[in-house]
């Protein structure tokens, strides 16, 4: 695909939020971090004493919810025995921010995303995807209409050691917070602003710009070409509705954004057929990633707008998204102190590399 790529040494500003910068540096000897140890899956089917295996129901807090049925559950939701929040502590005087948070009000609930207790999202069908976005819809919208005090119901998933995951049988977390987390703050605010100067939302521009985007950037000196920019290159797979990039600026070298190519702020709203192409789109882009770096140890966050009173007119403005975030090395102390990531692959690179892989 790309015929030896030009070094490239720059930093890049989150178009979305300014204040998260990546420094972009592929020269050879920029090699600051050290690389996350690829964990060896625990690929195993069934695990005797695993409290989210099948025949260990017994073993979990009661079902909150299950699909299909109880008896023949393909996706299981359960309290966590181990809240970040919990219903019993009551909260005031919260700032946002996920640390401030930890104390407060709320519910945290375990999806037990397949019966198999090894398998990887990629390995998992397209129906059975499909029911597990639907189950992540149904658990976010009962926790808001649960609690009128809840601002934000976050879903990820941690899945590997590197991404904190405690418990092998692959599973996902539902956290109902009084809060908005920072980051999904800072998203909201800085998009709002930016429809406010130029009437669009600038999530559906960057969607524009990965489609169509072509550039030659040339030397102020020389005049040759430093870099080109051609169509597509920052995006990984498409579906009908759903399209997953790899963002200009991106703090982790492999992450991937997942968003629906029409707007929509909420991700409750998502329509059946939509959930099916956006199963098919993440099945897609983990196979990729899991084909290029090799036994993936990520973390998956569900960015939607918030229910609360200070973003009810950011409809237009903020539009929902999964972020998909690969931990392949560990961060710096330098990249931790400056809050400047740094990657050692340009994210134009890293996307030829996913795209490149020749799926089933
Ligand atoms: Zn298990
Ligand atoms: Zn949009
Ligand atoms: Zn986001």
């Amino acid at each position: 695909m790309s015929d030896q790529p030009k070094a490239v040494r720059e930093i890049r500003i989150n178009p979305v939020v300014p204040s998260e910068s990546v420094l972009v540096s592929t020269a050879r000897g920029m090699r600051p971090r050290k690389e996350e140890a690829p964990a060896p899956r625990d690929t195993r089917k069934h695990v005797e004493g695993c409290p989210f295996c099948t025949g260990n129901e017994h073993m979990t807090p009661p079902t909150i919810a299950s699909s299909p049925g109880q008896d023949d559950w393909q996706v299981r939701v359960v309290e966590n025995l181990f809240p970040v929040l919990g219903d019993d502590s009551r909260s005031t005087n919260l700032v946002f921010g996920l640390q401030q948070a930890i104390d407060g009000y709320g519910r945290h609930e375990v999806v037990i995303d397949h019966r198999e207790h090894g398998i990887a999202i990629q390995d998992m069908s397209v129906e059975h995807l499909t029911r597990l976005l639907g189950m992540y819809r149904d658990r976010i919208r009962a926790l808001y209409a649960a609690d009128r005090r809840i601002q934000y119901v976050l879903v990820f998933k941690n899945f590997g050691p590197a991404a904190g995951a405690s418990i092998a049988h692959t599973h996902s977390q539902v956290i109902a917070m009084p809060v908005v987390p920072e980051n999904v703050y800072n998203e909201v605010t800085h998009s709002r602003q930016y429809f406010e100067k130029n009437r669009q939302c600038i999530f559906c521009s960057l969607i524009d710009e990965a489609l169509t985007f072509e550039a030659t950037i040339y030397d102020r000196e020389s005049g040759s070409v430093r870099r080109q920019f051609s169509v597509g290159q920052y995006v990984i797979e498409r579906g009908r509705h759903f399209v997953a990039i790899k963002p200009f600026a991106s703090r982790y070298e492999w992450e991937i954004h997942i968003l629906p190519l029409t707007h929509h702020s909420d991700f409750m709203d998502i329509t059946d057929e939509e959930r099916e192409d956006m199963a098919g789109v993440l099945r897609r882009s983990m196979a990729r990633l899991d084909a290029v770096i090799g036994g993936a140890q990520y973390n998956f966050f569900l960015h939607s707008i918030p229910h609360n009173n200070e973003f009810r007119n950011c409809h237009d403005s903020y539009h929902w998204h999964l972020e998909i975030c690969p931990r392949t090395s560990i961060p710096t102390g330098f990249e931790l102190g400056s809050g400047l990531f740094v990657s050692t692959i340009s994210p134009e690179q890293a996307a030829a590399q996913l795209r490149a892989v020749e799926l089933e």
